[in-house]
């Protein structure tokens, strides 16, 4: 094997080309080993259009024992890096390897499925399934489906992988109830950096549990995953109701996601928006139908610039009669003080909820909108400043807004299990994601990229000269010395993780946290 490395690091392309065909003779793989300049381009680039670095080929893995025959030719060579790509979906080149491997997981992501319904309530009554690393959401869902069942914590968009959120967190609407994905998980297959494949759960090798969840991809290669699930219900009466008072809608907000199950919505998020008539920032982004309108007299006069929406999900089954739907919601809505007249409803099918941006990507790709770059940028702000951040940046630098969606909606800490890698803000039990979700045409029909990354740089700067507790979410960092400050207290933890699982830096290279050592 150990000549079968050294030949696969030095050989050209062109010679290991022969030796390989496709079927990967190198590294001796039941899946393929892609060096076709194609596939090299296509690992190259990402959601964020901002960066770029080829690897030297892709891997398209049958399974978990390619993954490991993979980080262990690594190994074996002097240089060479390992970055698992889920769907490339990452804003700053994190799945990316320059002169590495890229690990096509979405090549082994149907390779696993099986769904356990559980016995009932109570303990071993939980129904689970057990999916491959490289599996995308949007297909968990619609198989567990097929079981009356569902993930109970999601993303927005379901476009991505299993192994790729849960790397990050994973959040939207419900996490504020089930805690992100990262919560959600009760046993992960890893091949860890030292090549090795292990199961791992909160009870058997629980480090390696808790620092791949959230790790960056820093410390193993999630190849299989089991996630909790529960009864899906048939549709969601999808609400959306207006605040001009930033202080109301927080106040709300907050309530709704500390009361207790049975007593709140099952999906609460919020997004800021401009209020003025733009199409893409202001007040036609917030009707749920076409038949909707956006009334702005019902603003007092001295509503500001910014307007805020709270965007609530209630689950409900075919089977109810709308009127117990409407009684609930009415309840509900009765305790709230947004704007009167500014409320939108709107009755939709619960995978239709769930897969809601997969329309938004259909009309952004049919626009140029989806394939231009995305300078992102997400954070973790601490409920103590979320008012601050509010007056300096929505108010401030965003009063024009981003060119798409603002999100802003409180998460409970208690949902959050401090043993994984995520970072959060230091303060509070409640905290605020921020999503700055920038879709604009390419230069020069619109703002530079750089222009763009400017911006977000103007933000950050903003938020440290105010002393606002935030930390950033899908982080991205070039030095050691800002990782550091973005991981604070945890950097030790993570660094003795690191030393532990992947001792010779092989994984996730494109994360920019350590260099490979040989
Ligand atoms: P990639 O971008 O391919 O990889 C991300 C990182 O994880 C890389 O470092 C990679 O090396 C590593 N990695 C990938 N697979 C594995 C694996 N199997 N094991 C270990 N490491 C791995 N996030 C949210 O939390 N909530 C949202 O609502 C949300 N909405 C989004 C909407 C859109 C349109 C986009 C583009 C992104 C959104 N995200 C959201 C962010 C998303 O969760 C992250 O970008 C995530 O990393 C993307 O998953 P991916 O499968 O594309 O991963």
């Amino acid at each position: 094997m150990i000549a079968y490395a050294e030949r696969f690091v030095h050989e050209s392309d062109a010679e290991a080309r022969q030796d390989d065909g496709v079927s990967g003779l190198d590294l001796q793989l039941q899946g393929i080993l892609d060096w076709s300049p194609a596939a090299a381009a296509a690992a190259a680039r990402d959601f964020g259009g901002l960066r770029s670095a080829k690897p030297r080929a892709v891997v398209r893995p049958s399974g978990a024992d390619d993954v490991a025959r993979s980080v262990r030719a690594a190994l074996r060579s002097p240089s060479l890096t390992v970055a698992a790509r889920g769907n490339g979906h990452s804003i700053n080149g994190q799945a990316m390897s320059d002169g590495g491997l890229v690990v096509d997981m979405r090549a082994a992501g149907a390779g696993h499925f099986q769904v356990v319904v559980g016995a009932g309530a109570g303990a071993g009554g939980a129904h689970y399934a057990v999916v491959a690393g490289g599996a995308l959401w949007d297909d968990v869902l619609e198989r567990c489906l097929s079981y009356g069942l569902a993930p109970r914590s999601y993303t927005d968009y379901l476009g991505l992988t299993v192994g790729g959120t849960l790397s990050n967190a994973g959040v939207s609407g419900q996490a504020f109830r089930h805690g992100p994905q990262t919560s959600n998980v009760t046993e992960l297959e890893v091949v860890t950096g030292q090549g090795e494949t292990l199961t791992c759960s909160r009870s058997d090798n629980s480090e390696l549990f808790f620092a791949v969840l959230g790790g960056l991809g820093q410390f193993g290669i999630i190849t299989k995953a089991k996630i909790l699930l529960q009864p899906a219900p048939d549709m969601v009466r999808w609400i959306r109701v207006v605040y001009a008072d930033f202080g109301e809608f927080t106040r709300d907000a907050e309530s709704l996601v500390t009361r207790p199950d049975g007593d709140t919505f099952d999906y609460i998020e919020g997004f800021a928006f401009v209020n003025s008539d733009d199409p893409v920032n202001g007040w036609p982004t917030v009707p749920l139908e076409p038949g909707q309108r956006f009334d702005p007299s019902r603003l007092s006069p001295d509503a500001g610039s910014v307007l805020y929406c709270l965007e609530l999900g209630l689950h409900h089954q075919r089977s109810n009669p709308p009127s117990d739907v409407d009684s609930v919601v009415g309840k509900l809505l009765g305790r709230l003080g947004f704007v009167e007249g500014l409320e939108f409803r709107r009755d939709v099918g619960y995978a239709d909820f769930l897969l809601r941006v997969q329309n938004a990507e259909r009309d952004a790709k049919a626009t140029g909108l989806w394939d231009a770059p995305h300078p992102w940028l997400n954070l973790f702000v601490s409920r103590n400043d979320i008012a601050e951040f509010d007056r300096v940046v929505f108010k401030g630098i965003l009063k024009d807004g981003v060119g798409g969606p603002m999100l802003v909606y409180p998460m409970v800490r208690s949902r959050w299990d401090k043993r994984t890698s995520v970072v959060l803000p230091e303060s509070g039990e409640i905290f605020y994601l921020i999503a700055l979700l920038r879709y604009t045409l390419p230069y020069p029909e619109g703002p530079s990229a750089k222009q763009l990354v400017s911006q977000n740089l103007e933000i950050l700067k903003t938020c440290k000269e105010n002393r606002i507790d935030y930390k950033l979410y899908l982080p991205y960092y070039q030095s050691q010395e800002e990782w550091k400050w973005h991981f604070g207290k945890q950097w030790g933890r993570f660094v003795e993780r690191k030393a532990r699982f992947d001792p010779m830096a092989v994984l996730a290279p494109g994360q920019k946290i350590f260099s490979r050592s040989s």
